[in-house]
């Protein structure tokens, strides 16, 4: 066993696994790779959620229709990331939560196109309110990252 001050304990988990996505889910995904983003509104609050869900965790009722939202939409808030964590893109690069147009609920994804050198370059850019729009991948495979990232949207 390594030890640096601290236990270095070598470990190793792979796990393969398959799970039915469900009726909503898949109707999800399947719109990602038609590049539609679906979501679902409730009838009793008229919450349009996003990513859509079987029932609504305020209201406790099945949503009434779906809805198609975005590509575009708001930063609600990010964080960029500079060091590497397994499983994850090299550093940097920087995650938000986008609300769609059209949505009351926010969806967390990859933020590029962005100048992420320097935080006070990214935060030139970054900001909430900003407005971005999804970038999608040029192969589908009904996943989330069909949409391969949100890009900020050129204004002025
Ligand atoms: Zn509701």
């Amino acid at each position: 066993m390594e030890y640096k001050g601290y236990m270095i304990i070598p470990g190793k988990w792979e796990i393969e696994y398959r799970y039915a996505a469900g009726e909503y889910a898949t109707k999800f995904f399947k719109g990602l790779m038609e590049e539609k983003i679906y979501g679902v509104k409730c009838p009793s609050c008229r919450r349009v959620i996003v990513p859509p869900r079987k029932f609504c965790e305020r209201c406790f009722v099945e949503p009434s229709e779906w809805i198609e939202v975005g590509p575009k939409g708001e930063l609600v808030n990010f964080v960029i990331v500079y060091r590497k964590f397994h499983g994850l893109p090299d550093p940097p690069y920087a995650i938000g939560l986008i609300k769609l147009d059209g949505a009351d609920d926010s969806i967390l994804h990859f933020i590029s196109e962005v100048d992420l050198s320097s935080p006070y370059r990214a935060l030139k850019v970054l900001k909430p309110g900003v407005k971005l729009e999804a970038v999608w991948a040029e192969e589908k495979k009904g996943m989330i990252l069909d949409i391969k990232y949100f890009k900020p949207i050129e204004t002025g």
